[in-house]
């Protein structure tokens, strides 16, 4: 492989094929970069040693590819490139072979580009070729492969479940497949295997795993493609701590081996989801750095600033931080800041700048504050936000007011923005942590109702079943949540696997009888044949991915995703179909007046 050769290879004959990375003329001398998966090795023309070698090597261009057979030898003294493994030899040409020529690429491949999404997608073939892309597509396999490995060691089964099936619903739209055979009638593509899973619990398979593909049409962002990955796990005979316990385990051992040079924080730590919110405004917080969270509502209600009263008064919380050493920011990067947390709808960011000037909080002097709220508020308050938030002269406390939902929202976003901007994350560690005991429903404002927080096949706490009448915004669910490096890897949860406790979930969450009989009647049927009780999760495989890479998105761990805009460009997908096979499943298209 053109990665392959060393100093100590000198004097061997070798024959390397692979892609013309470079070509550089110099002066009689041509030299080619030649590349594969593996790495690059210098290849050198010599007319004097084969003219015919050296006269073909002048056409070569990038990308075409080649096989070259010659002699390793040892470059001259100072002509080695320390950048590259095999920069201490070269391959001096005999022969040249031309497998293949290839058009001008549109982009040239190499890591330091800066070309067009789409433009990468519809080439991707090119775009694959580039060593980060295909480190990421080894890293991958390897993942999966440690996955597989400790799964099977454990007594998992790695079971295939139908991609053809019917909704399994996980909160999104279905991809729907039409039916030829049964005309207007359709599968859906899985948006988990979720209840296939649950069916094999009750078929005694006792574990279950698959590197399962979940299809779930809705808006995409950086880190959702219409279809991800997950690996989709359950267990027989578990109760919640048993579920994640393996997780850890698994976790840590992929880790380890995929990336043998990180830190991991062990045992993972176990936030519940109050705790989460309280602390970091968020349930999947990056707990690489710290900048905690502080609600302020009561320390500033009667504070005398207009706002603080009004929001309170409403309902509303007052929360905030302190961002350490940035009591100097100027104008323009408050604004810039302020810009964050507007554009994640919050109304606006409000500041205290404690001077490092000042000897202590308890000695802050007005001439040592800077901030709107400083001829509102008497001096003690301010006192008391820099205590609640911990902050120090030299740090700048920031603070927002409004719907807890809103401010918690604007909030972890400023948090992890800091986190980067003041340089606070170790990027070579690794932190895991679950998330546990989530409420079980939550209202959903839009269409005035309860809804499952996380899927309807949750179990509620042991003891809180009463409640799924009485109050349900209290129920907590045994549901818990796998976060890597601020990533929400997936979830899971002990499941329901009684069948009147599952039609109550159900009726809750405003399915009609009826509908409850058509859909999922056959888990329910199952569960009266004896359900071992059961729990499992299902945790991104992208998302994993795209936490070990440190990369902002899935798309670069995929090796072909979709756009923002569901669009394959390299297949140029969705695309219009023949009006025959339209006839062939009973699909007419209709265009609505406003497309
Ligand atoms: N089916 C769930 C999901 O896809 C995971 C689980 O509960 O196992 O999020």
């Amino acid at each position: 492989m053109c990665g392959d050769l060393r100093a100590e290879d000198a004097g061997k004959t070798a024959t390397l094929a692979g892609w013309v990375n470079r070509r550089r003329d110099h002066g009689s001398l041509i030299f080619i970069d030649l590349r594969d998966r593996s790495g690059i090795t210098q290849v050198v023309f010599n007319p004097q040693l084969n003219e015919a070698a050296h006269a073909a090597a002048e056409d070569l261009r990038a990308e075409w590819v080649i096989q070259i057979s010659g002699e390793v030898v040892k470059r001259r003294e100072g002509a080695e490139n320390p950048e590259l493994p095999t920069g201490d030899i070269e391959l001096v040409a005999t022969s040249l072979t031309v497998l293949n020529p290839s058009l001008t690429p549109p982009f040239e491949v190499r890591d330091d580009i800066d070309v067009d999404y789409a433009t990468r997608l519809e080439y991707r073939y090119l775009d694959l070729r580039r060593p980060r892309m295909y480190s990421r597509l080894a890293l991958r396999h390897k993942v999966v492969k440690l996955m597989r490995d400790y799964l099977d060691e454990k007594g998992f089964l790695e079971i295939e479940t139908p991609i053809l099936t019917r909704s399994t619903p996980e909160g999104a739209r279905d991809y729907l497949v039409p039916s030829r055979i049964h005309p207007g009638q359709f599968y859906a593509l899985p948006q988990s295997p979720q209840q296939l899973k649950q069916l094999l619990m009750v078929s005694g398979v006792d574990r279950y795993f698959q590197i399962a593909r979940c299809f779930r049409d809705e808006d995409l962002r950086a880190d959702r493609q219409p279809e991800h990955t997950q690996l989709d796990l359950e267990m027989s005979f578990v109760e919640q701590e048993d579920v994640l316990n393996l997780i850890e385990d698994l976790y840590i051992y992929v880790t380890e081996r995929a990336l043998p040079d990180v830190e991991i924080e062990k045992p993972f730590p176990r936030l519940t989801y109050a705790e989460a919110l309280e602390r970091f405004a968020t349930d999947k917080p990056d707990l690489r750095f710290g900048l905690e969270m502080a609600t302020l509502t009561e320390i500033v209600r009667d504070s005398g600033f207009g706002v603080f009263k009004t929001v309170a008064d409403s309902g509303g919380v007052i929360r905030g931080f302190s961002a350490p050493g940035c009591a100097g920011y100027a104008r323009k990067e408050v604004d810039e800041i302020t810009s964050i947390v507007t554009s994640a709808g919050a109304h606006g960011l409000i500041t205290i700048a404690i001077s490092k000037d000042a000897s202590s909080i308890r000695n802050i002097s007005p001439e040592n504050v800077r901030s709107v709220i400083k001829s509102h508020v008497e001096l003690d308050t301010v006192r008391k936000i820099c205590t609640a938030t911990g902050a120090a002269p030299g740090d700048m406390v920031m603070m927002i007011a409004g719907p807890e939902g809103v401010v918690n929202t604007a909030l972890s976003i400023l948090r992890n923005h800091l986190g980067r901007r003041l340089d606070l994350i170790d990027t070579n560690q690794v932190s895991y942590l679950f998330v546990v005991d989530f409420p079980l429903f939550e209202w959903d404002e839009d269409e005035s109702k309860w809804a499952a927080m996380h899927h309807v096949f949750s179990s509620p706490r042991p003891g809180d079943e009463e409640k799924i009448d009485s109050d349900p915004g209290a129920v907590i669910g045994q549901l818990y949540d796998l976060v890597c490096n601020g990533i929400e890897l997936g979830s899971g949860s002990i499941r329901i696997t009684n069948r009147q406790l599952q039609e109550r979930v159900f009726e809750l969450i405003g399915h009609s009888r009826a509908d409850v009989a058509e859909r999922f009647g056959h888990l329910l049927r199952a569960f009266e044949y004896g359900a071992p009780p059961h729990g499992g999760a299902g945790l991104g495989v992208d998302r994993l991915m795209m936490a070990l890479t440190g990369d902002d998105g899935i798309g670069d761990v995929i090796a072909f995703p979709k756009t923002q805009q569901a669009v394959d460009p390299l297949f140029d997908a969705p695309a219009p179909v023949e009006p025959d096979q339209l006839e062939e499943l009973h699909i007419a298209i209709v265009q609505r007046p406003s497309e």
